[in-house]
């Protein structure tokens, strides 16, 4: 880590201003030598400093610098930003100085990868930061901050200490047995400790599945046969004429996609082809397309027409739907209704008609009861969500599992705390306690340039 990194960490632009971070050992020795102002290597950490940007005799930009001495910053390195004015000129001329002053441009990652490498940051706060900035809702964002200020890495810092002390207070049983304060772990004992740590593993997955949901929403497929309403639903709930509403039969062949946000959960709207049998080849290419999102979405909004009787399609969508979750919509339900509903009898059924603007709330009701979105309002965001995490809280609850079983049967107790160990040290991979290089590589390199 001998390299002084530098990097634009704004957008470029056309802007009031932008960022340019150094970070590294010569950070402040390197900016001074383009500076015309204070001597920066003698002002103290935390200050701004007016100046400007030199290339030799000239003036490139008036500037505010901020001056951060190790280890009191954000990379843990001596850390210098330059605010300088916006737009692509000014900002590529300075960091272009930059490097021609002994700077290295950043990969991306990089400066937060240093963070973590100087113990500033931890894994999951760092992910969470990536989360933040691409937060695109609010519960996205109240989510992305929880985990960027270490609330979410507490949760497991807790676990991991609780474990811990199980761990070197059996090794005290062990190794001194004549040593009176230890508390002399049995199977009984330890029945209690391994279930409440399990309860809590077990928490921590079920509330990753809301973190999830909302940080990638819910996938809602939209099928129907031609000419039932999916379109004329899509435009009312994006509430825009994003989908082609037509009396043509089958003109909704390729998928058209919008977003909603409901109690903070984003819905992500997928018109489908449906899935008639048809010789046509754009259409049988649709109908491929419209199974895969059947296969994948975690909704299927299902849409009848209510003013005819069922037909083939409607029945090989009814069959496609098995162990799904399903809302089946009756629509037209301003014509006289012909469709026998005994055949939707296992779905969640609302009847609407979108040309009078009915039933398009019992739509939400239903999706919020189905994936219980009230819980979101009253939680508290601090939830994992990314799939590296919740993959290590999975491994981390079955391991958990194993370990109570093992010793309800009253394996011995040295031999119970080696798992116990083991699921200490997976734990310590959620916040980077314990970590692979490549694991690093892998997840800094998703940053942008300049994070
Ligand atoms: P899609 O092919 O399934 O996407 O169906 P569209 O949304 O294009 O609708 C097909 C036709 O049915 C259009 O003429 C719509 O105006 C009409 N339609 C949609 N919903 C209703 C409804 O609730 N009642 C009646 N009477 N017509 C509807």
């Amino acid at each position: 880590m001998e390299d002084t990194i530098a990097a634009i960490a704004t957008s470029v632009g056309v802007s009031a201003i932008n960022i340019i971070k150094v970070s590294g050992p010569k950070a402040i020795e390197i900016v001074n030598s383009i500076f015309k102002g204070k001597d920066l290597t003698k002002v103290k950490g935390f200050t701004i400093n007016y100046g400007f940007i030199m290339d030799k005799e000239e003036t490139v930009d008036e500037v505010l610098v901020s001056v951060f001495h190790s280890p009191k910053s954000y990379t843990g390195e001596d850390v210098v930003e330059i605010n300088s004015h916006g737009g692509i000129a000014c900002t590529n001329k300075i960091l272009e100085l930059l490097l021609t002053h002994g700077c290295r441009l950043a990969e991306p990652g990089e400066f937060i990868k240093r963070a973590f490498l100087n113990g500033k940051k931890d894994l999951i706060e760092a992910e969470s930061i990536s989360d933040l900035i691409e937060a695109k809702n609010e519960s996205s964002r109240k989510m992305g901050i929880k985990g960027a200020t270490g609330e979410l890495s507490k949760l497991i810092k807790n676990l991991r200490e609780k474990l811990l002390n199980i761990i070197a207070n059996i090794e005290v049983n062990i190794d001194y047995p004549e040593y009176e304060d230890a508390i002399v772990y049995t199977n009984e004992l330890l029945d209690t400790s391994i279930k409440e740590i399990k309860e809590e593993l077990q928490k921590i997955l079920k509330q990753s599945n809301i973190g999830k949901m909302i940080k990638d929403g819910i996938n809602v497929g939209i099928i129907g046969k031609p000419n039932v309403g999916k379109s004329s639903l899509l435009n009312k709930l994006l509430d825009e004429e994003k989908a082609i509403v037509t009396d043509i039969e089958g003109t909704t062949r390729d998928i058209i996609e919008g977003k909603i946000v409901l109690n903070g959960v984003t819905l992500n709207l997928i018109d489908t082809a449906g899935i008639r049998k048809t010789d046509n080849i754009v259409e049988q290419i649709g109908v491929k397309k419209s199974k895969k999102i059947i296969e994948e979405a975690d909704l299927i909004i299902a849409i009848f027409d209510g003013s005819r009787s069922l037909t083939e399609e409607d029945n090989e969508i009814i069959k496609s739907l098995k162990d799904k979750k399903v809302i089946a919509l009756v629509n037209k339900n301003d014509l006289e209704q012909e469709i026998d509903l005994d055949k939707l009898k296992n779905f969640n059924i609302i009847k609407t008609s979108f040309i009078n603007n009915e039933g398009i709330d019992s739509i939400y009701e239903e999706i919020k009861k189905m994936f219980n979105l009230q819980q979101i309002d009253s939680g508290d965001y601090t939830y994992l969500s990314n799939a590296r995490q919740i993959s290590i809280v999975k491994n981390a609850v079955s391991l958990t599992e194993e370990i109570y079983n093992s010793n309800k049967i009253g394996t011995p107790v040295d031999l119970v705390q080696i798992d116990i160990q083991r699921l200490w040290e997976l734990l310590g991979e959620l916040t980077g306690d314990s970590y692979k290089d490549e694991l690093l590589d892998e997840i800094f390199s998703k940053f942008c340039l300049g994070k």
